[in-house]
């Protein structure tokens, strides 16, 4: 399997950081894990063709991981894909139903290009619960309710026959059980959205000095639903993976710290994700 961080960053707009976007390449197909803003952008920085991807998993659907699906639906599909999958929790019907609403007429224009419909108009819908279980390929999928502000999931992919897992947490705060689902992994890639901030507003991030500083209701509202490197590195211990990636920061965070942080308590690999990151097979 090969992983690449489309995007690494929050809901706060930061222009180094996209939202939430990960695609996984699983017995020659590449799915794609949420779809935040600025996800199309980056897949064509990291040179992947959007209308290669037929599968798509949501974890939850706050903005921060779903904002660029109608783009990257439609984009994909007058690029020639003909196929589309959707996994999802409640709302994933909800937001499929709502682009056909808004964009009816939209798709009808661009059919009158010669293209047919297939593949955007015939998405298929499937729901994700805690007894989701599914296959591409060799992989085998499975979900697991974590805890956040709304329903959310994360996602494990096991390779048959590869023997190489990965496990995506989704935007979660500590839950139990999930050290087991994650057990053995060699990436998990974690929810980190809650760490130490940096003393001084870096000079690349703008939107921070000038439109946007945290107070404390917000951190605290924000560490009620999401995980401090401090717990990413007890969880990756417990779980005993090989590699643990730290995602979802926001502009104020300090990368560095984090990964001290996280290797307080875990002594295997610990990369904090950055736009565009690739993580090769064998991993
Ligand atoms: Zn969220
Ligand atoms: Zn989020």
């Amino acid at each position: 399997m090969d992983v690449t961080i489309l995007g690494s960053g929050s809901p706060i707009p930061d222009p180094q950081r996209a939202g939430t976007g990960i695609t996984i390449s699983i017995d020659g197909e590449l799915v794609l894990l949420d779809c935040g803003p600025g996800t199309v952008e980056r897949m064509l920085d990291a040179d992947i063709n959007p209308k290669s991807i037929e599968s798509v998993f949501f974890t939850h659907h706050h903005m921060d991981h779903n904002a660029s699906f109608f783009h990257f639906a439609i984009a994909s599909w007058t690029l020639g894909r003909r196929d589309l999958t959707v996994y999802g929790p409640t709302g994933t019907t909800s937001l499929v139903e709502a682009m056909y609403q808004v964009y009816e007429s939209d798709l009808e224009y661009r059919r009158s290009f010669g293209r047919s419909l297939d593949g955007i108009t015939d998405i298929e819908i499937v729901d994700v619960d805690d007894e989701f279980a599914s296959r591409i390929g060799n992989c085998r999928i499975s979900a697991m309710q974590v805890d956040h502000s709304i329903e959310t999931y994360a996602y494990r992919f096991d390779d048959e026959s590869t023997g190489e897992s990965v496990v995506f947490s989704g935007d979660t705060t500590i839950v139990d059980g999930f050290a087991e689902f994650a057990q053995g992994a060699d990436v998990l890639i974690q929810d980190a959205c809650i760490g130490p901030m940096l003393d001084t507003p870096p000079s690349n991030k703008p939107v921070w000095t000038k439109y946007f500083s945290p107070d404390q209701r917000y951190l605290d509202r924000l560490g009620e639903v999401h995980c401090t490197p401090a717990e990413c590195g007890e969880i990756a211990a417990d779980a005993d993976v090989d590699t643990l990636v730290l995602t979802h920061l926001t502009p104020y965070l300090d990368p560095e710290q984090m990964k001290s942080n996280a290797q307080q308590s875990f002594d295997g690999a610990v990369i904090v994700a950055e736009d565009g990151l690739q993580l090769k097979s064998p991993l």
